[in-house]
């Protein structure tokens, strides 16, 4: 006789839609436990079966004191790190670009601050859209928009944008849940992708929180979904929680890909980590630029991960890397 847990796992593994209450169950497991395992392992045999893992490369072109004040981020101005506004140049942005797509990323964002011009922004990826290769994947992780600012998105070359409607949206960040929804449905509708996550944990959190933000996650259809973990900026107010383990994070971002139902093969976690690999995740990032979880400048010389690292993380897990342009970016 199989357990509820396992029941839920066939269920999940046939395709099938979990209810709330299933997923909080599957949350509510121990990390370590057998059960656990077994929900690990659910995952790990989706990804396997959805194909090769990928691994996207971020360069965030500013800094800036953003006003929205999101509690996890370096660039909050309440967190008191970066703060005077600082576009990076042209060509360093160009060359971290192009560093990436040589070393084999699957995809390139752009990533600003929310406070950044959003012409500046355009001109830029302008740019980097004429160097790079043109079937490059060019995703922007960028502020709230409207339809109008979608399109011009597309219009710059961008084929997604990455938005997540955060664990603490509203609370830990100056920004609605409603708006960052509004942005989902505009990009949508202006023809871009939509990768999202369920982000970023916090030991804090509760089950009810993570249920109801994975639940959004797959109402938003995305490209790919997964978790991550919040890491503790120094001084920062959320601090004082400290960090999920990598062990818990293995667990989380398995019972949400369970929890994504059929047509959502992409399941990412950041940082990059072994055990979240082995748990189903098949996407990760290296990063260049300013990074929101870092308090230097250049994250490729600190925190940021290369693709040569990811790539040996997914090595370790004995997970298979695509080569070329991003798979889950040209999904329908
Ligand atoms: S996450 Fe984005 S909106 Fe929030 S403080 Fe950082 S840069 Fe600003």
């Amino acid at each position: 006789m199989k357990t509820p847990i396992k029941q839920i796992c066939d269920k999940a593994l046939g395709g099938a839609l979990l209810s709330a209450n299933e997923i909080r169950g599957l949350f509510a497991i121990p990390p370590l436990s057998e059960e656990s395992c077994h929900i690990q392992w659910a995952s790990r045999s989706i990804s396997e079966k959805a194909g090769l893992a990928e691994i996207h490369g971020q360069v965030g072109v500013n800094t800036a004191a953003c006003p929205c004040n999101c509690r996890f981020c370096s660039f909050a101005a309440a967190n008191l790190i970066f703060k005077e506004n600082q576009v990076s140049d042209l060509e360093y942005i160009i060359e971290q670009c192009l560093h990436l797509q040589e070393q084999g990323a699957n995809a390139i964002y752009l990533m600003a601050t929310a406070n950044m011009n959003f012409a500046d922004f355009l001109n830029i990826a302008g740019e980097v859209r004429l160097k790079l290769q043109p079937e490059s994947i060019m995703i922007a992780n960028v502020r709230d928009i409207d339809y109008y600012e979608g399109l011009a998105l597309k219009e710059a070359g961008f084929a997604g944008i990455y938005h997540a409607i955060r664990l603490g949206e509203g609370e830990v960040t100056r920004i609605s849940p409603r708006k960052r929804l509004e942005t989902v449905q505009a990009a949508k509708k202006a023809g871009l992708k939509v990768g999202t996550c369920v982000e970023p944990v916090g030991p804090e959190h509760s089950l009810n929180e993570l249920v109801e933000k994975t639940i959004i996650a797959r109402e938003i259809e995305p490209v790919f979904s997964g978790s991550a973990r919040r890491i503790s900026i120094p001084g920062s107010s959320l601090e004082q929680y400290g960090m999920v383990s990598e062990a818990s994070m293995a667990h989380i971002l398995a019972v949400v890909h369970l929890a994504m139902g059929p047509g959502i093969s992409g399941n990412c976690t950041h940082e990059p980590n072994t055990p979240g690999a082995i748990a189903g995740a098949n996407l990760f990032w290296a990063e260049a630029g300013f990074n929101p979880r870092d308090t230097f400048e250049k994250t490729e010389a600190s925190r940021g991960f290369d693709i040569k690292k990811c790539q040996d993380i997914f090595k370790e897990a004995e997970f298979p890397v695509l080569q070329g342009s991003s798979v889950f970016f040209a999904r329908d």
